[in-house]
């Protein structure tokens, strides 16, 4: 497990392990190897203190049996010698240098990795004088340091494990203390915040110590106050921007109620006398009908033309004539009360209808008019223009549903006015409504 993580390592800390470990285990290495060959230099330098030591302490035994040439208890002694744990081999060689004495303590061919031996030389002091026997060499070898330094070697190799295992669940711990558990709880709290509505939510990592953690949860959090003020300020400025497209929205409705009640306008105006126009007529006068017949009252129309009004254009010109007929609009409607109907329903013929108006009161209003017409001429590019108009009267009677109908009479009327002379008011029972009236309208 421990192995096996440390060869593919998912987690940081064991990545990082892995990289310091490698370094540790190399140095390591060369360090304990260093250790082992200055431990081994220094035990063969005991050693080899040791081996002096034995050849002089047996110097003179060996140089006894060599002088009196007992070959017995030569053998025995370097019997004896090999005895000796530290020696590995013993051998006496005469003055010339050739082995005359030899002894092994390993097998011919089992030869240990590395010999080494000290040398003295043999000699007898005989009358007086010194005679050189030759010289003893006495062998050691690496079995024997190995031997001496197996536990110190030992000791060092467990040393070597124990600290590198403490170094790794120290490592392991300390990083997951320090490291790994700060940025877990980081991955979590970050986890949890929805950039498009951070609100209050911070980062806290409960570090006490100034430390790269502590500024990075202060870097973050520096950060997540920034999205929060930006996404505020986004938030305004959309809730400003749809108030904005909401007044514009409202602001162009009302345009376009506006210009619709205009274009609503147009279409019932009649463009040159700025009365209701043909159709606005028929369709306000059909409804004040249809009013009449759920509520009868008195109704009256009057139909107008004005007398020989092809006159007046060949005259005074096509443009003079539309300025007489805007006079003759103006004038009208300065006659008839606000609830009554004018229109212009052809080139020089107007309608007027009155509501809750008799027959006598319908009189007095299209004679007003006659009188008013006939006695104000026009003034246009300092001429007068006088003219005159024939009216045809007629009362609303409740089987007429139709406003044609009505209009129908009124023209007939109009006609007997026309052949009757003109500049008069064509109506049933006229003259009675005349003497009434007590006015000299023509009809
Ligand atoms: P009457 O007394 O019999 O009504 O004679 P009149 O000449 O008025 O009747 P007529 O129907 O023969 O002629 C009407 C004239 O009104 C013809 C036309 O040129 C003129 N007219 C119609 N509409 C307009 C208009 O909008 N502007 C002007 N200037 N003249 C118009
Ligand atoms: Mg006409
Ligand atoms: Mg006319």
């Amino acid at each position: 497990m421990l192995l096996a993580s440390f060869f593919s390592p998912k987690r940081l800390s064991v990545k990082m392990m892995r990289v310091v470990l490698s370094l540790y285990l190399t140095v390591a290495f060369f360090v304990t190897a260093l250790h082992f060959w200055a431990e081994y230099q220094r035990t063969q330098s005991a050693l080899t203190d040791e081996l002096i030591g034995l050849e002089h302490s047996v110097h003179d035994a060996v140089a006894t049996s060599l002088w009196q040439m007992n070959g017995a208890q030569t053998e025995a002694l370097l019997d004896g010698l090999l005895l000796m744990p530290i020696i590995e081999g013993v051998e006496i060689r005469d003055p010339d240098g050739q082995v005359a004495f030899e002894q092994r303590a390993y097998q011919e061919g089992s030869q240990p990795l590395d010999l080494f031996y000290v040398d003295q030389n043999l000699s007898w002091v005989a009358a007086g004088r010194e005679v050189q026997l030759g010289s003893l060499r006495l062998y050691s070898s690496s079995s024997v340091i190995f031997e001496r330094v197996l536990f110190g070697f030992g000791m060092i190799g467990l040393g070597a494990i124990l600290k590198f295992t403490l170094l790794w669940w120290l490592f392991i711990w300390a990083f997951r203390r320090f490291l790994g558990a700060p940025l877990a709880r980081l991955t979590d709290q970050i986890g949890e915040i929805h950039l498009e509505r951070v609100g209050d939510k911070r980062i806290d990592l409960g570090a006490s110590d100034r430390n790269e953690l502590a500024e990075l949860q202060e870097r973050i959090n520096a950060m997540l106050d920034k999205i929060d003020q930006d996404h505020q300020r986004l938030i305004q400025a959309e809730e400003e921007r749809r108030a904005w497209l909401e007044s514009e929205v409202e602001q162009r409705t009302k345009q376009l109620v506006e210009a619709n009640q205009e274009l609503d306008r147009i279409a019932h105006t009649d463009y040159l006398t700025k009365t209701d126009n043909r159709r606005s007529f028929f369709e306000k006068a059909q409804s004040l009908i249809d009013q009449s017949l759920r509520q009868p009252g008195d109704l009256c129309l009057i139909a107008l033309d004005i007398d020989h009004f092809k006159q007046v254009n060949d005259s005074h010109g096509h443009e003079i004539g539309d300025q007489v007929l805007r006079a003759f609009s103006q004038q009208v409607r300065t006659i008839l009360r606000k609830t009554d109907l004018f229109g212009r329903i052809g080139g020089e013929e107007f309608a007027i209808l009155l509501p809750d108006t008799d027959q006598q009161g319908a009189w007095k209003v299209a004679e007003k008019i006659r009188r008013t017409v006939e006695q104000t001429p026009v003034v246009c590019a300092n001429t007068e223009i006088c003219y005159t108009v024939s009216m045809g009267l007629v009362k609303w009677e409740s089987h007429e549903t139709d406003i044609s109908a009505l209009l129908k009479r009124g023209d007939d009327l109009l006609y007997q006015a026309k052949h009757g002379g003109r500049n008069r008011i064509g109506c049933d029972g006229g003259d009675a409504l005349r003497a009434s009236d007590g006015n000299g309208g023509n009809a």
